[in-house]
């Protein structure tokens, strides 16, 4: 019988004909390649591209920095190793200032303002809270419009995954590579509004906190321990109608500095206005910018503060390490939900709880080396 033969061709089906169909395709589409993942880069592949100053190898050297896998992990701590004797060469920046102060706008300008001279500027970010950072891969680059299209501008959002602890690391890292990569200055953007001030206070050379006249908040204790760490004190949006309050803000900001201790560098913090918007006041924000530079370098404590800062981030990648160590350990994980049990419900002391958990880990350690 013919493959042809349909028995609607029979004779009793007469009237009708049928023709063969077309060939169905296998179910498989064989002109699909199957989908490869591209291969990882080696660090030394990185390296070269970021020592070149290559941007798409900067933000895939990035990308591993900021991942969670083993394996990306392992490459990027061997591209950071390799550009650190590349590093070091930068002004590192800290900005911060409460949601709407005008960091973004400022941010763009101080930008424009510091590459007419040459150089690079890598803009970072620190903000743990990842509401905003999901929207803010795309914010970033729509918020600082004119520094997103500069060819010497690099903008990185915040890390969006973890703790505080591990975002402020990842970025401490990020700077490492920027550097490497030729970056001059450094900007680390944080909002004003928690505890990632003092993480990029223990990573920048100068930290500048923006502020906003009229809002009540001048002399609100909460904003202290910012201020004290504050190089520069800069009150925006000091334009139009808001020109008197700006510097009446600025009395008040001053005469409170006055009551802090001395700063350790030995520089008295200053307070100036500006207009982010409008660009008035920018070139004396960055000259006293210049001016500590110049005075930290002077007398040392430039070179001293870093050296600090290295060791607190040998200490802090320790602490993160092991706790991360100790927390991801099964056992630990279920020895803790049974002891946080027995602590609740009073059978055993929170003490007693802890030390069984901690001798468990350290007697499975002991084994494991
Ligand atoms: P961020 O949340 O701190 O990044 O603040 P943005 O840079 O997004 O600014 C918040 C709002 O304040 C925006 O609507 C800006 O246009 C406005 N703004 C920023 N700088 C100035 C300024 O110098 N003067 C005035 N009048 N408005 C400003």
């Amino acid at each position: 019988m013919n493959q042809h033969h349909h028995i609607e061709n029979d004779d009793k089906y007469s009237g009708l004909t049928v023709n063969s169909g077309v060939t169905q395709p296998p179910s498989v589409n064989p002109y699909l390649k199957p989908r490869r993942r591209k291969p990882l880069p080696t660090s030394g592949e990185l390296v070269e591209g970021i020592l070149k100053g290559d941007v798409t190898i900067l933000s895939r050297a990035v990308t591993l920095v900021e991942s969670l896998s083993h394996e990306h992990q392992a490459i990027a701590q061997e591209v950071i190793e390799k550009c650190l004797p590349y590093s070091g060469n930068s002004r590192r920046i800290g900005i911060t200032g409460v949601p709407g102060a005008g960091k973004s706008t400022s941010i763009d300008v101080f930008g424009l303002h510091i590459l007419k001279d040459g150089g690079k500027l890598a803009v970072l970010a620190i903000d743990p809270s990842s509401e905003r950072t999901k929207g803010s891969i795309l914010g970033d680059k729509t918020r600082m419009e004119r520094l997103a299209v500069h060819p010497s501008a690099f903008i990185r959002p915040s890390p969006s995954a973890g703790s505080l602890g591990g975002v402020a690391r990842k970025t401490r890292e990020t700077i490492v590579l920027c550097e490497a990569a030729g970056y001059n200055n450094i900007f680390v953007e944080t909002v004003g509004v928690g505890q990632s001030e003092t993480a990029v206070h223990s990573m920048v050379d100068f930290f500048l906190l923006i502020q906003l006249a009229g809002t009540g908040d001048e002399l609100q204790g909460i904003k202290r321990g910012i201020m004290e760490m504050a190089d520069g004190i800069v009150i925006n949006k000091a334009d139009g109608d808001n020109i008197g309050p700006a510097q009446l803000a600025q009395a008040q900001y001053r005469s409170a500095l006055h009551l802090f201790p001395p700063t350790a560098s030995g520089w008295s913090p200053e307070v100036l206005t500006y207009s982010g918007y409008y660009e008035l006041g920018i070139p004396e924000v960055w000259d006293m910018i210049d001016r500590y530079f110049a005075f930290v370098k002077a007398n040392g404590y430039f070179d001293a503060k870093r050296h600090e800062q290295a060791r607190y981030w040998m200490y802090e990648t320790i602490d993160e390490q092991l706790r991360k160590h100790f927390y991801d350990n099964p056992e630990i994980q279920q020895q803790l939900a049974r002891c946080e049990a027995d602590v609740y419900a009073n059978r055993r002391s929170s003490f007693a709880a802890a030390s069984l958990v901690l001798a468990t880990y350290f007697s499975e350690t002991k084994t494991v080396l």
